[in-house]
């Protein structure tokens, strides 16, 4: 846990008891710093009290003895609506902030590397501690991913914070400050929460704010807004590293044939690392990359982080082996647009999909058709994705998760010559029969390892 004592003096309202605020909330009790916290459900608060922290409505706190709001990224604090409680806390001209802000103060001779973008973040930041860790770095990894900033360890001038940041987080920030900031990529996305997509660029480009020349920013220039930030960072005189899939870039990193190519020509083969499959996770990795060589890692120690990369779970995690099939659980892809990234990753594929359909289905699918050899649906979206596959691939109704990968692995150790996968990637919604992706994708891992001949891959979780 982080120590907040130099924040003495000071009160604090503490809004949103879920990890970050909980991780606050005890931070502050133990530092004996002057605050009282809330969530607006019941069994939150509960959860805090028993937790002995100082549960208290602000509803009607006198704010001119407050001194800064800290509120959950998750709450709105300006678009669609600010919350009330960040209403009164403007209104009375005091600051709203996120756990990260105080990370930074209380821990102000730490090096920082934060990490942004639509798609890639948890890989990106995993992939960096990993690398890190690797070389023998001293860091913590956290933030919007794994533990709250506040419950990360104290690691003072030796230590590297890698902080995976949402767009809600960077715009609760102000004198936070990246060291080396990673941008991967724009696509729209929480425009409700942010206006429009300028707005939502504008929020994401805080991870570069406050940046000085000796700083290292790392950008994807893959489309086009993140190629309008890139100028905006060269006008500032930033040192940015622009990192491109396919075509070479100057002064930049670039992915082609399987070859990662960096600035100075150095190239790593790169196309066999199992846990980071396909282009999206060139990017991470040539991101990532970057990120590590400035922070002074040597190529050598860089190129055994990435191959012993252990992946994350529900992305592309590949949890079994049967034969020459591969079981593959990719619960993460919610939407059509992440399950393309994981069918452009493999050939031969036993698709398991389904669950609550997202608007448009998988009809934006079409291009990787050819790739599957059989698809199996199950739950809600049933009849809507049969409709859109028929005629196209050959497809079988199984109802549920256990009947479909049943299935799958019957057909595909009947039928596979070569390599091939069974993979979940649903492009649905979990909640018609799960509590969540996680939820999911761990039933999965459970039912593929359990498969007869079945062969671990990947951690043990
Ligand atoms: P985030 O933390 O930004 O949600 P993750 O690393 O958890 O990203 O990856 C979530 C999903 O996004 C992956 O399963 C994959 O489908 C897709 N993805 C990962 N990296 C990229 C990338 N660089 N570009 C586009 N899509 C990506």
């Amino acid at each position: 846990m982080i120590d907040l004592g130099i924040l003495k003096g000071s009160s604090f309202v503490v809004l949103g008891l879920a990890r970050s605020g909980m991780a606050t909330g005890r931070a502050l009790k133990a530092a004996g710093i002057d605050y009282i916290c809330w969530d607006d459900n019941a069994a939150s608060r509960d959860a805090a009290a028993a937790a002995g922290l100082n549960v208290a409505n602000p509803a009607g706190v006198d704010w001119s003895r407050i001194t800064t709001l800290v509120i959950s990224p998750g709450i709105p604090s300006t678009f669609p609506k600010p919350h009330p409680v960040a209403a009164a806390a403007r209104a009375a001209g005091k600051k709203i902030i996120c756990d990260v802000e105080l990370l930074a103060k209380a821990q102000d001779e730490a090096m920082y590397v934060a990490i942004t973008g639509t798609n890639g973040k948890s890989t990106t930041t995993a992939l960096i501690g990993h690398i890190l860790t690797q070389a023998g770095v001293r860091c913590e990894v956290g933030g919007n991913i794994g533990r709250g900033a506040l419950d990360l360890a104290p690691l003072g001038a030796e230590g590297v914070y890698v902080l995976e940041l949402s767009s809600y987080q960077l715009e609760l920030l102000e004198t936070f400050h990246a060291h080396v900031a990673v941008w991967l990529n724009i696509t729209p996305d929480h425009i409700d929460r942010h206006g429009d997509l300028a707005g939502y660029v504008a929020a994401k480009e805080n991870i570069f704010a406050r940046q000085q020349i000796r700083d290292c920013a790392v950008i994807g220039v893959d489309d086009e807004p993140s190629r309008a930030v890139y100028a905006k960072l060269i006008k500032r005189g930033i040192a940015a590293v622009p990192v491109k899939l396919e075509s070479p870039i100057a002064g930049g990193i670039s992915f082609r044939a399987g070859m990662l190519v960096d600035a100075d020509g150095y190239n790593v083969d790169f196309a066999d690392v199992p846990t980071l499959p396909g282009d999206h996770n060139a990017q991470n990795a040539a991101c990532a990359w970057a990120a590590c060589r400035w922070l002074g890692v040597p190529r050598e120690q860089i190129v055994a982080g990435l191959t012993s990369y252990p992946g994350l779970p529900h992305r592309q995690e590949r949890v079994a082996a049967v034969g020459n099939v591969v079981y593959v659980n990719d619960s993460k892809a919610t939407n059509a647009d992440a399950t393309a990234r994981a069918l452009s990753s493999y050939h031969d594929i036993y698709w398991i999909l389904g669950g609550q359909a997202k608007e448009g289905g998988v009809a934006p699918l079409a291009p990787w058709f050819e790739r599957i050899r059989h698809a199996f649906l199950i739950g809600e979206a049933t009849e809507l994705f049969a409709g859109q596959l028929e005629g196209k691939i050959a497809y079988s109704r199984c109802g549920d998760l256990k009947s479909a990968l049943d299935a799958a692995h019957e057909r595909a150790q009947r039928e596979a010559k070569d390599i091939a996968v069974v993979l979940l990637s649903p492009a649905c919604a979990s909640w018609d029969q799960w509590k969540s992706y996680e939820h999911r994708g761990d039933a999965f891992r459970a039912m593929a390892r359990a498969l007869p001949g079945a062969q671990v891959l990947g951690r043990a979780a």
